[in-house]
């Protein structure tokens, strides 16, 4: 596998630099008022493309056939080098999730910034999950959403039999601020773009 650094003149860079700018989002522990990135590197791995490629075809040919819903998504996570090297495994997640056992994106940079250092934990240099001096890292994924259980309520042990992947909205949803796109197996997800960034201080208005 490869990492191949994206110019920041590269159509790809400016669409992905546009999107955590525009997704940046209000929340009440980590905040933040700009991403400084540092550096993106498009993934080239032959080994998670041909997983992804056969767990696509397994769900529609599960599901009856017929295309499989592509999103595009983030992940954030202190093991984003990892995955991009290995993959994602859901084996790795928790169960005690809001929607139970599965691996979370989100199509907000912000909420994907949260995760930084793991769920409710600062960066392991000055254990603050606003640090703007220590490097982050998130993910950009392709996702196999497959046959999508649209969640009512949290929290949710699991999706039932047969589904792919976990939807939550919070507009049908209580409790949560933003949607939730849980897939079922870590397979059904490609990262494309590691990016490394810095997270900029949120400073209240006088
Ligand atoms: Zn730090």
């Amino acid at each position: 596998m490869l990492f191949l650094r994206l110019s920041t003149t590269d159509d790809e860079y400016i669409r992905i630099a546009e999107w955590m700018s525009r997704t940046i989002m209000t929340h009440k522990c980590v905040r933040l008022s700009e991403f400084s990135i540092k550096q993106m590197l498009e993934i080239k791995n032959p080994v998670l493309l041909e997983r992804f490629s056969r767990s696509k075809q397994r769900i529609e040919c599960k599901n009856g056939g017929g295309s499989c819903e592509l999103v595009e998504l983030f992940h954030g996570s202190p093991f984003a080098i990892e995955i991009a090297v290995s993959g994602f495994n859901e084996q790795h997640c928790k169960e005690n999730n809001m929607f139970g056992k599965g691996v979370y994106f989100t199509k907000h940079a912000s909420k994907a910034n949260q995760f930084s250092w793991g769920a409710n934990t600062g960066c392991p240099e000055h254990n603050d999950r606003n640090c703007d001096i220590c490097l982050r890292y998130l993910l950009v994924c392709s996702c196999l959403m497959g046959k999508q259980f649209r969640a009512t309520f949290q929290p949710l042990a699991a999706a039932p039999i047969g589904f792919d992947s976990i939807v939550a909205e919070p507009s049908s949803v209580k409790g949560i601020k933003y949607a939730e796109f849980v897939l079922l197996s870590g397979e059904q997800a490609l990262p494309k773009v590691l990016v490394a960034y810095h997270a900029v201080r949120y400073q209240e208005q006088e």
